[in-house]
């Protein structure tokens, strides 16, 4: 994509004098971590940064960046994993980060108002305060923004019960890549009027506006939680057993699967494993009445070991729990101290396929010589598998299995991304999934809302 660069000094000028000279930015030092995020997608530091503080502001640096052919791109706390928050083409960075507070929580009408930079775990922490609950859990939500969440439509380990961020999503004060500012969707929880434009803005990735105040719905908070680890021998036996649960008619809340390589990592932050321990199972359950959590916890513990469930222990107290949960979430980085270089693929298969996807990626990596691991949000078919591998000089090889791998989900009847998004990362792979009569509709979107293609340009599909 070109643009005139001659044309920044004078964007920057009027974006100082419309936001205070604080909240904008060209110094390299300051720009530089706004051009990375946790994609290993490469680095694409912007020319500016700015960081509105209200809606108006939003409104205000979008005009402006329209006026002067500038690109712009919007970005949470950089957690995203698949290059949503690049500046790819440089440009402005249009920080939320500011728009940081919880307007108003409802214990009446059992929502909350907040504006997209508030921090996900600050939200869960503040509704169960007050006896409520706010299910999607991204794993990174100590860090990452709610409209992160919902440009990804973020998922986590709970979605297999509760849903993801789109489930929870009433309506949201939206800016348009104009500037132009508007409200969609509702403060009720049921509404039918019109094209439901929520749906199609969560999701939307960056590329369609941006959130600047969101209502959300939430559920009251379940009384109990119990949390059991189930050790097997390996992951095609956890596999089938994961899905026999599923089949058995119980719905715990989580279901993650470790392989052998997850297993190890996470030993490694402290998690006693019993011996013999070649994949494992986190499985959750919760509820008002607590003995019938642990009916529920001894029926899948049976289905579990029919499948060779070496043992399940269940998690004696919160400081166990949160233990677990805490390895868990950090095991993406973990895997990086196994092997230098990390890439993590993020698909989604009916959950009968698991046991079928986990067996087709190992002996993929077999035959491409090639060290997979796969763990994930599997209660949901959301598996994360990654390729470890040693030096850059084996990028073509991990390319070629990453493209085989994407394949062979969409013929299990999958999808190449289930909570990560296309971005950066995978527009080159969309084709795979959508034929192209499906692929122009969205570009047409695109081009109806965005026709100059400023906002977030490169995203999802390839540049216009
Ligand atoms: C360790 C780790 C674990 C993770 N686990 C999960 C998981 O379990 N489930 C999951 O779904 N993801 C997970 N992620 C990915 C990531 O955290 C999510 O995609 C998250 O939603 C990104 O939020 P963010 O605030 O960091 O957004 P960023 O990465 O900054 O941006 C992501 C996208 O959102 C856009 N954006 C930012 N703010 C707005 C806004 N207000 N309006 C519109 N668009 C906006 C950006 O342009 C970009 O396209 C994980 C990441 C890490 C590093």
């Amino acid at each position: 994509m070109r643009w005139d660069r001659t044309r920044l000094p004078a964007l920057a000028a009027a974006l100082r004098e419309r936001l205070g000279a604080a909240h904008v930015s060209g110094e390299p030092e300051r720009l530089e971590p706004y051009g990375r995020d946790e994609s290993d997608t490469g680095t694409f530091p912007p020319d500016l940064l700015a960081l509105p503080g209200t809606a108006e502001e939003v409104s205000a640096v979008f005009a402006l960046c329209q006026a002067h052919g500038v690109p712009f791109t919007p970005v949470g706390a950089r957690s995203g994993k698949s290059g949503g928050s690049l500046p790819l083409h440089g440009g402005v960075s249009v920080s939320l980060e500011r728009m940081n507070r919880i307007l108003a929580l409802s214990t009446e009408d059992l929502t909350a108002v907040v504006q997209p930079g508030v921090i996900t775990g600050d939200l869960m922490k503040a509704v169960e305060a007050v006896g409520l609950f706010y299910p999607p859990d991204p794993n990174s939500w100590e860090w990452c923004t709610l409209g992160g969440n919902v440009a990804e439509n973020a998922g986590g380990p709970r979605a297999l019960k509760y849903g993801v961020t789109r489930d929870y999503v009433l309506g949201m004060e939206w800016v348009l890549p104009s500037g132009e500012r508007m409200r969609v969707g509702k403060n009720t929880i049921k509404g039918v009027a019109g094209y439901d434009l929520v749906g199609l803005f969560v999701g939307s990735e960056g590329t369609l506006g941006v959130a600047t105040e969101i209502t959300l719905q939430l559920l009251p908070r379940p009384r109990h939680v119990v949390t059991a680890l189930c050790c097997f021998p390996g992951v095609l036996g956890a596999a089938r057993g994961l899905a026999a649960v599923l089949a058995g008619g119980l719905l715990p809340r989580t279901l993650e699967l470790l392989d052998d390589l997850s297993v190890e990592a996470v030993a490694r932050r402290g998690v006693a494993f019993p011996p013999g321990t070649g994949a494992a199972i986190i499985l959750e359950v919760d509820g008002n009445h607590e003995e019938a959590l642990y009916e529920e916890l001894s029926r899948a513990g049976e289905l579990l070991a029919a499948h060779g469930a070496l043992e399940t222990v269940v998690a004696r107290d919160e400081v166990q729990r949160e233990k677990l949960w805490a390895a868990r979430r950090v095991l993406s980085t973990a895997l990086r101290a196994l092997r230098p270089h990390k890439i993590s693929e993020d698909i989604c298969v009916p959950r009968s396929r698991i046991p079928a996807a986990v067996e087709r990626f190992k002996a993929l990596g077999a035959e491409l010589g090639l060290t997979v691991v796969t763990y994930g949000h599997a209660g949901d078919g959301n598996l994360h598998a990654n390729i470890l591998y040693d030096s850059p000089t084996e990028r073509p090889r991990v390319e070629a299995a990453i493209r085989r791998m994407l394949e062979i989900t969409v013929q299990l009847g999958g999808t190449i991304t289930g909570e990560h998004g296309v971005g950066y990362a995978k527009r080159d792979y969309l084709p795979l999934e959508q034929p192209a009569p499906l692929r122009a509709l969205q570009v047409g979107i695109k081009r109806l809302l965005d026709p100059s293609c400023l906002l977030n340009p490169g995203k999802i599909f390839p540049d216009p």
